[in-house]
């Protein structure tokens, strides 16, 4: 089924699988969660009605460490969607090499149709709800689609709470002001940034070259600004309600500024209104929304030279194939985008030593995480004769399946 999210993700880790000729009784355990968790969250809303939110945490690995991901608020959420993302969080974690496992949480609810009291209690409710099964040493949830670090903030404060404890590292991706990361705010853009240079020099395009970002949220909108200020030239946006181009390069700031005064990107003085910006002549194509928006029925049409997975799971098995046989290179979401995990866990370690690194330490350390991880990630594709994807995955799964045999989970 090519839009069933948890299909994909099983798809492509039975790829890596084979390429592994991974141990039957090993791989058996990694096509699902070891734990999921489905909640009720009643929730009092403002006209004094009572509604039942329905949340999820799904728990897929914790062999390399406490399960770790984030909670996404959107009306799509679904137990399939969050199952995948869960098992993306695992290989995640591990292909840049942090000691975590992989999980994740949602709750189907549109947020922006909530007043803040109501968004606040929601997102206590939540933790009411799934408490038991978190922890600095258990699962350790933070940010994801629609959800941020105001958002966080009420959440390790209902936990403490109900724990009677401070526990700063429960959930990462929090105010600054209370046990957060400097750079965390922007830190899945960032890795993705530093990996888009290795993966540019590795094909040989240059600073300056053009680049579509698919989506508008916290990855893509820091994705554009960080690019524009390393001399790329941003020639397409888009976001839920539009897509905007500019040949000569947009603005990013100015951009950001429409859309805070009109809800949307479309529009932007000066722009032409694009219908699709998958399709576009770009060097560079970063999705940023997300799952399977390049699916079977577009993969053929797209021109870009290189795509950078910003998104998750925004590229279906189907479509993998399809890039595969243009040759273009696809930096896959796992690695792509785990800046914003890595830069999580070095905000654990700083609630853990209780001591707080600048941003020009925090950076430093992302830098490496993401350029190592990189060329890991490239020498198994090398050596396997396979895609970038499956080098990440091999480099993933490897790491995994080492974790389960060394813990005799056989
Ligand atoms: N939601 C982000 C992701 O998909 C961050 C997860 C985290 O920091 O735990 O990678």
């Amino acid at each position: 089924m090519q839009n069933d999210a948890f299909a994909n993700a099983l798809a492509q880790f039975e790829i890596a699988e084979d390429l592994l000729e991974l141990e039957e009784n090993i791989a058996v355990q990694l096509k699902s969660p070891q734990k999921l968790l489905r909640v009720s969250v009643p929730v009092k809303m403002d006209d004094g009605r009572l509604r039942v939110f329905t949340g999820y945490r799904s728990q897929f690995n914790d062999a390399r460490g406490p399960f770790k991901g984030g909670i996404r608020f959107h009306p799509e959420v679904n137990e399939s969607e969050v199952m995948a993302l869960s098992a993306w969080m695992t290989w995640k974690t591990a292909v840049v090499g942090l000691p975590l496992g992989g999980g994740k949480g949602g709750v189907i609810v549109n947020p922006a149709e909530l007043s803040e009291g109501e968004l606040e209690r929601l997102s206590r409710g939540y933790i009411d709800a799934i408490y038991k099964l978190i922890g600095p040493e258990v699962d350790v949830p933070a940010p994801d689609v629609y959800t941020n670090p105001k958002i966080m903030g009420w959440m390790l404060d209902e936990y403490e709470k109900l724990v009677g404890r401070q526990q700063k590292s429960v959930i990462t991706g929090k105010p600054l002001s209370i046990g957060g990361s400097q750079a965390r705010g922007y830190s899945t853009a960032q890795g993705a940034v530093y990996v888009l240079d290795e993966a540019v020099n590795r094909i040989g395009l240059e600073r300056g070259a053009s680049v579509a970002i698919q989506g508008f949220g916290n990855a893509g909108a820091f994705m554009a600004k960080l690019l524009a200020k390393e001399g790329y030239k941003i020639i397409a946006l888009s976001d839920s309600k539009g897509a905007i181009m500019d040949v000569g390069g947009l603005d990013v700031a100015q951009v950001a500024e429409h859309k805070k005064r009109s809800g949307s990107v479309a529009g932007f003085p000066g722009s032409r209104a694009i219908e699709d910006i998958l399709s576009l002549e770009t060097d560079i194509l970063v999705p940023a929304a997300l799952e399977n928006s390049i699916n079977e029925a577009n993969a053929g049409l797209i021109r870009a030279k290189l795509i950078i997975e910003l998104a998750n799971g925004p590229v279906t098995p189907e479509a993998d194939k399809i890039l595969e046989e243009k040759n273009i290179l696809v930096v896959p979401d796992i690695l792509a985008n785990a800046g914003g995990v890595a830069v999580s866990y070095f905000e654990q370690v700083q609630n853990s030593y209780n001591y707080y690194w600048s941003e020009a330490e925090v950076l430093a350390k992302l830098e490496e995480t993401m350029k190592r991880s990189f060329e890991e990630a490239w020498a198994e594709k090398e050596k396997h004769k396979t895609s970038m994807r499956m080098g990440a995955y091999v480099l993933a799964v490897g790491r995994v399946a080492q974790a389960m045999r060394d813990r005799g989970r056989i």
